[in-house]
């Protein structure tokens, strides 16, 4: 589903030019449950960014189910994004003064959704994630963990083919936090493909592929043989 081939990811910083990512070969297959550490700085937002098509390489290929969009332009990339990639962010993203019923279904109007068939679809996943009883809360109304949940229906309601997570965890106490690693469990099992970024191995050992990042370039990539559940 993922196949990444030497990527690349410079950013100009005044005069000089920072390498980020030096060279990533990784390959990613539908229904993997991946999780990608490594130190602070070592790369890990900056490549899944790409990998959500919200970023694109300096050099190499990214191929997405078969299709390379390491050179794709923005509005391209977007649909792209819109249709294949459900994100989640540390901290949740979610639209403040907008209900989570209307927060879930925001990714199907620009999908061009009716109204209708928007709302049945965010109530369904809002539903998915245990959250039918607080649909018409705004998320200062909702607690942190209820908001992570919100932002994983967000995540799954055009029915992505890969949920990606940049420490979805990060802002979470660690009894929420397992609550949210049962839901990526289910959403795994539900047949996604999902890969989280962290830096707590306690929420790695959810997964069941760790890589873990250095200096830009993928230091290990291990199966874990036992992951939790
Ligand atoms: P953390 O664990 O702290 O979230 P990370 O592994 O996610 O770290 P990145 O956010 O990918 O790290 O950043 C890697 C490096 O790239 C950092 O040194 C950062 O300063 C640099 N960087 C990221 N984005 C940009 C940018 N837009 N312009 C310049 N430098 C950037
Ligand atoms: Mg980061």
């Amino acid at each position: 589903i993922i196949e990444i081939k030497g990527i690349t990811r410079n950013f100009p910083l005044g005069s000089e030019i920072v390498k980020v990512l030096k060279g990533i070969d990784l390959n990613i297959n539908k229904g993997e449950y991946v999780a990608l550490m490594g130190p602070s700085g070592s790369g890990k937002s900056t490549l899944m960014n790409i990998l959500g098509c919200l970023d694109t390489p300096t050099g190499g290929n990214y191929i997405l189910n078969g299709k390379d969009v390491s050179r794709m332009a923005d509005d391209e990339l977007a649909a792209i994004r819109n249709k294949e990639i459900g994100f989640v962010f540390q901290t949740f993203n979610l639209m403040p003064r907008t209900t989570a019923l209307d927060n879930v279904a925001l990714p199907m109007v620009y999908a061009g959704y009716k109204k209708p068939e928007r709302n049945a679809r965010a109530t369904e996943v809002l539903t998915q994630v245990g959250l039918q009883d607080r649909m018409d809360h705004k998320p200062n109304q909702l607690s942190g963990g209820q908001r992570q949940r919100v932002a994983v229906a967000r995540a799954l309601v055009n029915h992505p083919s890969i949920i990606l997570a940049d420490e979805p965890t990060g802002n979470l106490d660690s009894k929420t936090s397992v609550e949210i690693m049962k839901l990526f469990g289910e959403i795994h099992a539900n047949g996604n493909t999902v890969i989280l970024v962290t830096h707590e191995e306690d929420i790695a050992a959810y997964a069941h592929r760790v890589i873990r990042l250095r200096d830009g370039i993928i230091e290990s990539d291990n199966v874990n043989p036992n992951p939790h559940k």
